[in-house]
């Protein structure tokens, strides 16, 4: 297929941008990946789905991503159409104490909606670089809550081009999961609700906690936060240290020194680089502790 000419196709047909080998550096946190061979940012829901459509009449394979702080992209890239779920589906509106927003909002924007509605349980949002839709996918969560906690229900494209609305107990959610991991859906729209809480109280916890991700996050190079799921009553972190894993690289790949579960791409790391190197910290773990780490980061792409 020549994919040039099918993203002028698409693009003469929607508002947002249409691209063909784009490099997915470009889409990840880490600034790491191969080209996408289309590549669509929609404007609308009206975009998405004309794409999805596009995609899908044409056998073209389809990715779904957010705002890929929580991906590795392999260097061979992504064949097929990446759809990023952004700035064009980010609306939210609150209603007493429920908020509804796109998938393409960002966790730090719901979490500064619910403040200003003084709507509580949403502060540990406010530090977490993700879109809604990868929130819900990955059940993203940290210090004192996660999604599964206030997500009421989302709004999904399925496989056959029809909206659903599915609620939290379908969702399969449990430690960094939802069962949309393993389903063809794309979440669309989100709905929260939670319970009043002091507006200063919730500023002034979010503020420390705010503070509290500073001091012990590495900050200055690209990455995807923790790289590895923690294990059951402990944290891979811990083990990634005491094992010995802080500072190990290949290629400009690197365990931080600050906080072992996060590696980081300290200028032109590649995905391979980045790969071989969650290879040698399980290695290194299991070898210590007989206990194997989990890659939380999502693998896209080829080789
Ligand atoms: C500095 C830093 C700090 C972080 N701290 C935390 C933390 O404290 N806690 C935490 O849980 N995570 C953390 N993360 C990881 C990441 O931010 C979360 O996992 C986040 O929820 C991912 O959202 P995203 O939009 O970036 O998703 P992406 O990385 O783009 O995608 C993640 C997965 O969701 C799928 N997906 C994305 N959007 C949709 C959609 N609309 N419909 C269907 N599928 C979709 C993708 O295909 C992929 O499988 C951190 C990352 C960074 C870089």
């Amino acid at each position: 297929m020549d994919y040039r000419v099918l993203s002028e196709e698409l693009q003469a047909m929607i508002k947002g941008q249409v691209s063909s080998s784009e490099p997915m550096n470009k889409h990840t946190t880490w600034r790491i990946g191969g080209p996408a061979d289309i590549f669509v940012n929609p404007a609308s829901l009206e975009d998405l789905y004309q794409a999805v459509e596009y995609a899908r009449n044409r056998e073209i394979p389809l990715t779904i991503i957010g705002n890929g702080s929580n991906l590795l992209v392999k260097d061979g890239g992504i064949r097929g159409m990446v759809i990023k779920i952004g700035r064009g589906l980010a609306e939210i509106s609150v209603e007493g104490n429920s908020i509804r927003a796109g998938a393409g909002a960002m966790l730090p924007e719901l979490a500064a909606a619910a403040r200003r509605a003084g709507i509580g349980g949403f502060e540990f949002a406010a530090g977490i670089p993700g879109s809604l839709g990868g929130a819900v996918v990955m059940n993203a969560g940290a210090l004192n809550g996660c999604v599964a906690d206030v997500l009421t229900s989302v709004l999904v494209l399925d496989e056959h081009s029809n909206f659903i609305t599915l609620a939290k107990e379908d969702l399969g959610f449990s430690y960094r999961t939802s069962a949309l991991q393993r389903m063809q859906l794309i979440c669309v729209e989100t709905t929260w609700s939670s319970t009043f809480k002091d507006k200063a109280l919730i500023e002034e916890e979010t503020r420390e906690y705010l503070s509290k991700r500073k001091a012990i996050q590495p900050q200055g190079f690209p990455c995807a936060g923790s790289v590895f799921k923690n294990p059951e009553g402990d944290s891979a972190g811990r083990l990634i240290e005491a094992a010995g894993g802080k500072g190990l690289q290949v290629g400009d790949a690197q365990v931080s020194t600050k906080h072992a579960n996060w590696i980081l791409n300290l200028g032109n790391a590649k995905a391979r680089d980045v790969l071989a190197l969650i290879e040698k910290v399980q290695g290194l773990v299991e070898d210590h502790f007989g206990i194997l780490l989990k890659r939380e980061v999502r693998l896209l792409g080829e080789d």
